[in-house]
């Protein structure tokens, strides 16, 4: 089965076309800028060349439409015509309390997607974009809709409650939901299956997902009992561009001595934030490390205090656990700065954890164990795969129906 996975958001849209007999990717590509005069796609056949499709893509559709030509082109296509996908399976961000299994789209799941746009309100509407238009273009074919809030569904009340009057969360759902639920899962369950835990209630694992978005989660027996991530992905620990956890007081006292208004303050909250904002150099942590070493105390200072917060993040979520079985680096940061690894689990000694500086320095390229000498916490790096766990859902669910 030939499973196309769609990952749309507000101007870009990303795709993997899966051959799901073995699980390989056949291609990838992304279309970029769309609604913009300078939109490309750029698509990799895998063993093949990069091909650039510079072609105007006006809207989610038209993106779509170019992401079959690609497909399908005499240059770099993998297939003879459309088809051949047989699924489409959709990464959509936020699913509320009610959609969180992954599931077949019908008008229902699209009325429920848009209902939490407003806990979503720059990805929801992209991901709906790239639904609708791939069920237009492609009516007969099913499509699988899988939630980033999804894998944390499970997390106790007394973790997913604010402590905000009751009626809140009762009357217009806030809540904690989490994000970035298909990686926590993907390398938690691959963090098992090494350590021959599948299946174990007793195994307590606390992923690490650091991206430009970065999220915790404690994981137990498989099932996320906590995570970082709270009603939005501005919550946790401080990110790229992302402020993290704050004083929700600092709000209207920025507000009013910078003379900003709610929407201003919400771009400095999510784009001004994080480490770009502590540094003032940037976002990118290969960046931020070269200025440290160059003597940047700003750039120094926002890289303490992401090991910092990170180092607290995965002790309070041992003691969620009472106990941790496995740490697991992912995502950008996580699978390549050693740097970042090293300084979270310095916070971790007291644990038990110990990391062996020399293979933490080793490019992850599957599962890496820089578990050092003595430790009794395992140190995985696993890069993550939410591709494929969409992929893997998307024939399930259609298997199954
Ligand atoms: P996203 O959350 O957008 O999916 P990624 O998981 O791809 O992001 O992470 C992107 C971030 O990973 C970059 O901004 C950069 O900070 C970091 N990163 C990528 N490669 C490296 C590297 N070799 N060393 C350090 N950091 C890296």
């Amino acid at each position: 089965m030939k499973v196309l996975v769609i990952n749309a958001g507000s101007s870009s849209l990303k795709y993997q076309l899966f051959d799901m007999d073995d699980e390989s990717v056949l291609a990838k590509g992304n279309c970029e800028r769309i609604g913009a005069h300078n939109s490309v796609l750029t698509h990799k056949p895998t063993g093949g060349d990069t091909v650039e499709h510079m072609e105007y893509m006006k809207d989610h559709m038209a993106a779509i439409n170019l992401v079959f030509k690609a497909l399908t082109a005499e240059e770099g296509g993998v297939i003879k015509d459309m088809s051949e996908i047989q699924a489409v399976g959709h990464r959509v961000l936020h699913g509320g309390e009610k959609l969180y299994e992954s599931t077949m789209v019908t008008d229902d799941v699209e009325a429920t997607i848009k209902k939490h746009t407003p806990l979503g309100p720059l990805h929801n509407p992209a991901n709906l974009a790239g639904i609708r238009a791939c069920r237009q273009i492609m009516p007969h074919v099913p499509q699988v809709a899988v939630f980033d809030t999804g894998f944390h569904h499970t997390m106790p009340e007394k973790a997913f409650m604010y402590a905000l009057p009751y009626e809140y969360y009762t009357d217009h759902m806030v809540r904690r939901y989490g994000f970035h639920g298909t990686s926590h899962r993907y390398v938690s369950a691959e963090a098992a299956r090494y350590l021959g835990r599948t299946g174990d209630p007793d195994f307590k694992v606390v992923t690490c997902h650091l991206g430009n978005g970065s999220s915790f989660a404690a994981v137990k027996g498989g099932v996320c009992i906590d995570t970082s991530m709270g009603l939005t992905p501005l919550e946790g620990i401080p990110m790229g561009t992302r402020c993290g956890s704050i004083d929700p007081a600092i709000i209207e006292y920025v507000m009013g001595v910078e003379n900003l208004d709610i929407h201003e303050m919400l771009t400095v909250l999510n784009k001004k934030s994080g480490v770009l904002g502590i540094s003032g150099i940037g976002s990118d942590f290969r960046d931020l490390w070269i200025a440290a070493e160059e003597g940047n105390n700003r750039a120094k200072l926002a890289l303490d205090m992401f090991c910092y917060s990170g180092g607290k993040y995965i002790a309070s979520y041992a003691a969620a656990m009472n106990g941790m079985d496995a740490i697991v680096f992912t995502a950008g940061i996580g699978e390549n700065d050693w740097d970042v690894r090293s300084g979270m689990c310095e916070y971790l000694t007291f644990l038990g954890v110990r990391i062996n500086l020399e293979k933490n320095k080793v490019k992850a390229r599957s599962i890496l164990d820089v578990t050092g000498e003595g430790s009794t916490v395992k140190v995985l790096v696993i890069p993550t795969n939410e591709e494929l766990v969409i992929a893997r859902d998307t024939r399930d669910i259609v298997a199954a129906n």
